[in-house]
């Protein structure tokens, strides 16, 4: 269940952990509690077509759509903050008002990804995380999700249901316990495992005896 409450920048959250989160707990708690990183190729490559996607960070006007790339985005109601690939703003009667525009316009977040559509909802709930961002900054509803495929050239558009919102309020709610304590679950090695960024340092035999933080003050003394 989900508990209103406000943040502050001691312990807002990334919106990019969302998705490590959603792979494995244990990898989101590394990256985002113990700041470990290990990158690997998809990581890599992620991030090559998200500094495309934040390139040239400007806001332009085509067909009366307002394109903003690279926008900066929080709420401090859920805790967290992030930066969209891509916001459009498209004329709208019961959209936004925007300041120093005319008319109202609805919100769209794009996000940009390198692969294809996966089976979990990572990339659905980070976009919608956005979207939750932008409503609290607009003052708005938003009720389309928009995330842009790399591998499959496609923009996929996702219906902004409750249920993507009560999903997505869990787990930054689970996100934000974790944080509280500073804790790393411990995971069983599971199929995620073998694409993680993170494998080498964490392997789960080690996590038996040594934490990873432990593994690697070893490794620097040996
Ligand atoms: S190696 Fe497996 S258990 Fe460890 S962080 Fe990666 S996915 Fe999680």
């Amino acid at each position: 269940m989900y508990h209103k409450m406000m943040y502050d920048d001691d312990n807002i959250l990334s919106i990019s952990g969302i998705q490590h989160f959603v792979f494995c707990r244990r990898q989101w708690a590394l990256i985002h509690i113990e700041q470990q990183w290990a990158e690997n190729l998809l990581t890599v490559s992620g991030e090559i077509m998200h500094e495309k996607a934040h390139d040239d960070t400007f806001t332009e006007t085509r067909n009366g759509i307002i394109t903003s790339r690279g926008m900066q985005v929080s709420s401090y109601e859920l805790g967290i903050y992030g930066v969209c690939d891509i916001v459009e703003f498209v004329p709208s009667d019961d959209g936004a008002i925007l300041f120093g525009k005319e008319g109202k316009y609805s919100v769209v977040p794009v996000e940009y990804k390198h692969g294809e559509p996966k089976e979990s909802h990572a990339d659905i709930l980070q976009v919608a995380a956005q979207a939750m961002c932008l409503e609290d900054m607009f003052c708005t509803k938003i009720n389309e999700l928009n995330i842009f495929y790399g591998k499959t050239r496609h923009r996929q558009k996702i219906e902004f249901t409750d249920e993507i919102r009560d999903e997505l309020k869990d787990i930054i709610l689970e996100m934000h316990m974790l944080y509280s304590r500073r804790y790393t679950p411990k995971v069983k090695q599971n199929k995620n495992c073998s694409a993680c960024s993170l494998k080498n340092l964490c392997l789960p035999r080690l996590t038996k005896v040594r934490s990873v933080k432990k593994y690697l003050s070893d490794m620097a003394e040996e």
